[in-house]
């Protein structure tokens, strides 16, 4: 977390070719409902790739488990 609700990666590298070289890009938005906290406006930073020009963000994997995220649950449910 950089900020309050932002969040950027310590080392970004391109999900496509791996490469670290990138440009930041805006922040994207994501409303995760959190238990206990409920709907949250979190700010992820987007890159985009200069070797191959793939777009990537921010991921809250960890994070999300963190703060306990039911998003999945929901995931599941959608796929049922
Ligand atoms: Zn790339």
């Amino acid at each position: 977390m950089v900020n309050n609700n932002h969040f950027e990666l310590k080392i970004p590298l391109c999900p496509k070719c791996g490469s670290d070289k990138f440009s930041k890009q805006e922040y994207g938005q994501i409303k995760p409902i959190l238990l206990q906290i409920g709907r949250k406006k979190l700010y992820l930073r987007r890159y985009k790739c200069k070797k191959c020009g793939r777009k990537y963000q921010t991921q809250l994997k960890g994070l999300l488990d963190k703060f306990n995220t039911i998003s999945h649950i929901i995931k599941e449910n959608i796929y049922e």
